[in-house]
């Protein structure tokens, strides 16, 4: 049977949800608190999406939204105190640009979790399921969380910053697993194929993701022959206006929450292209010039398949045959490869850590109130805060960067308003207006 241990909050994943929570955790709450404060994570270190840490792939926010300096520009946690630290503050200013490499972001979010002073972080701790503690009268009083290893952790208050659960769109579902990988997982799952195989491979989707795998491909696997199928009419640029821009402030955050339904719908909906289906402007121009040259040269090897759905897919043998549909045309063909990249994005509804928990409760809807509080049916002294699954409603930044210094002070900030009652005066579940959502 595997040991139990108790601390007063749990944040599972320690990914820049989580960390910027645990600085936030010993800047604004007392040493008992954060003493007693442990953040778990899968992994064996801290790493930004490490399936996509592609080593010349660059953050597309501000480097100043890092996991603390909108909330407390003071603070010794900044990006730029990081750099100051590792010696590279110089260079970096001499870069002149406010859009770090994604792997030197990754290494702030290490640097942050190896200076943490008081909450703990433990590292290849993966949290398996969550189930509520409650006490004689049902009231909810903490939570349970079973790890992978067969150990339990008891808590008061836990905090779930795993990230998002890949999209497999279900034409893919039933591929052979070394057929298929998803962005999530490129970095560690190509480095196992063959780089002199001439694979011929498919990388799905329109948007950011693909386009980094279609680029990276050619360099990973050199003599493959890449081609990227699309529903979109074409590649493009993400909308970067300075005005709308202004919506991934934390301040838009109110805003947003307090809308009526449909006003949410056109904001997301407005809002999409600047973040979800749209290009970085130089990835843009350097898939452009790739496939210009590729037909300049005569070689042919690379292909932009755009307007068409992927309709099915099947494993025949020694090959994957994918059926595309024509969106123009209706017409139908097939498409033999060795490999498909799955650039497909992230499940919209909650991740299923988050339903199972929500089913072990009975809850009905997954809903959170503006300071990201699970709303939970009847008395309770314990808290659930859910990270980063927000966007319905708290806006589009909800899974970025953009708004999450401020985001762990808003939680940070709910427990201690709470935190005195002892479990003596039952916590309000429900603190701010429901919208549907
Ligand atoms: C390729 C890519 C590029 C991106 N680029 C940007 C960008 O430039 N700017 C931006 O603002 N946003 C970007 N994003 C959005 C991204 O979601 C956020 O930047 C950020 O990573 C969200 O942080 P998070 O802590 O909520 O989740 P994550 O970063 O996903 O971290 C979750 C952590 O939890 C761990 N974990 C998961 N499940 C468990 C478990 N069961 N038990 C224990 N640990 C677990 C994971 O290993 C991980 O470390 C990008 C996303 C992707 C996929």
């Amino acid at each position: 049977m595997g040991t139990h241990r108790d601390v007063e909050l749990l944040a599972i994943g320690a990914g820049p949800a989580n960390l910027a929570l645990a600085i936030a955790i010993e800047e604004l709450a007392g040493d008992d608190l954060a003493r007693d404060s442990l953040v778990i994570e899968q992994a064996d270190t801290v790493s930004w999406q490490r399936g996509m840490l592609l080593p010349e792939a660059q953050s597309q926010v501000s480097f100043l939204k890092d996991l603390v300096t909108l909330r407390n520009p003071r603070s010794r946690f900044s990006f730029v105190n990081y750099l100051h630290s590792v010696g590279q503050l110089s260079e970096f200013i001499n870069m002149g640009s406010f859009w770090p490499y994604r792997l030197e972001i990754s290494k702030y979010f290490q640097w942050v979790a190896n200076s943490l002073a008081k909450v703990r972080v433990e590292y290849r701790r993966r949290c398996g399921t969550v189930e509520p503690r409650r006490d004689a009268n049902g009231a909810v009083t903490g939570w349970l969380t079973r790890l992978s290893d067969g150990s339990t952790i008891g808590s008061r208050y836990l905090v779930v910053g795993a990230g998002r659960d890949p999209f497999v769109p279900t034409e893919f579902a039933t591929l052979p697993a070394h057929r298929v990988v998803h962005s999530s997982d490129y970095l560690p799952r190509i480095s196992q194929y063959p780089k002199d195989v001439p694979y011929r491979v498919a990388v799905i989707g329109g948007a950011q993701s693909a386009a980094e795998m279609f680029d990276a491909v050619q360099r990973d696997l050199p003599g493959c022959r890449p081609t990227m199928i699309m529903r979109s009419i074409g590649l493009k640029t993400y909308e970067n206006s300075r005005f709308t821009n202004e919506l991934y402030f934390p301040s838009a955050v109110d805003d947003f929450f307090t809308a009526r339904p449909e006003a949410r719908e056109q904001i997301l909906r407005e809002m999409h292209i600047t973040n979800y289906s749209g290009l970085a402007p130089e990835m843009l121009e350097k898939l452009y010039r790739q496939l210009y040259l590729d037909r300049l040269t005569g070689e042919h090897r690379l292909r932009i398949v755009t307007m068409t759905d992927v309709t099915a897919a099947c494993d025949d043998g020694d090959e994957v045959v994918l059926e595309l549909t024509d969106r123009r045309t209706g017409a139908v063909d097939e498409l033999r490869c060795d490999l498909v990249l799955l650039g497909t994005g992230f499940v919209r509804q909650m991740p299923a850590l988050v339903r199972s928990l929500a089913n072990s409760l009975g809850l009905s809807r997954i809903d959170v109130t503006r300071n990201y509080r699970l709303r939970v049916d009847g008395p309770v002294t314990g808290a659930c805060y859910l990270q980063g699954v927000n966007e319905a409603t708290h806006g589009i930044a909800d899974s970025l960067l953009s708004v999450l210094a401020v985001r762990a002070s808003d939680i940070v900030e709910d427990i201690l308003a709470n935190r005195d009652t002892d479990g003596a005066e039952p916590m309000a579940a429900h603190l701010a207006p429901v919208h549907a959502s």
